[in-house]
């Protein structure tokens, strides 16, 4: 997608703190911290959201989730929190699917 900050970050076009890479999936680190560890989760085809994961699509998730715990045992993460937010409404504000893994730090006092 020509103009998606994700996809252009996928391209190398803009740079990022890779974390682990594969054919399929990018993880990277976030550029604004909300934890000490704030890495973000990435399939590398373009899907808008969570709302668009299909049964055609599906695998790229399933990807993602494989990496989320390949890098927790990397980042030796004995307790972390994987968000995905999903519309304005809910705080996205790239319209590529990712997912946040938030650790280093008690969680338990925000949302769910
Ligand atoms: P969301 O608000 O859920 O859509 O999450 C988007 C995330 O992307 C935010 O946490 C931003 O801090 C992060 N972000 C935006 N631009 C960059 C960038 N160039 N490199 C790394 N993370 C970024
Ligand atoms: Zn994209």
């Amino acid at each position: 997608m020509a103009d998606c900050l994700f996809c252009k970050i996928i391209a190398g076009d803009i740079p990022s703190t890779k974390v682990y890479e594969d054919d399929d999936v990018l993880a990277f680190r976030d550029i604004a911290p909300q934890a000490p560890t704030h890495i973000l989760v990435i399939p590398k085809t373009h899907i808008a959201s969570v709302a668009e994961v299909t049964p055609e699509n599906s695998v790229a998730v399933a990807r993602c989730f494989e990496v989320i715990a390949k890098v927790a045992a990397s980042e030796k993460l004995e307790s972390f929190r994987v968000i995905s937010n999903i519309g304005a409404d809910a705080g996205q504000t790239v319209f590529h699917l990712h997912f946040h893994v938030l650790a280093g730090k008690p969680l338990r006092e925000q949302l769910v």
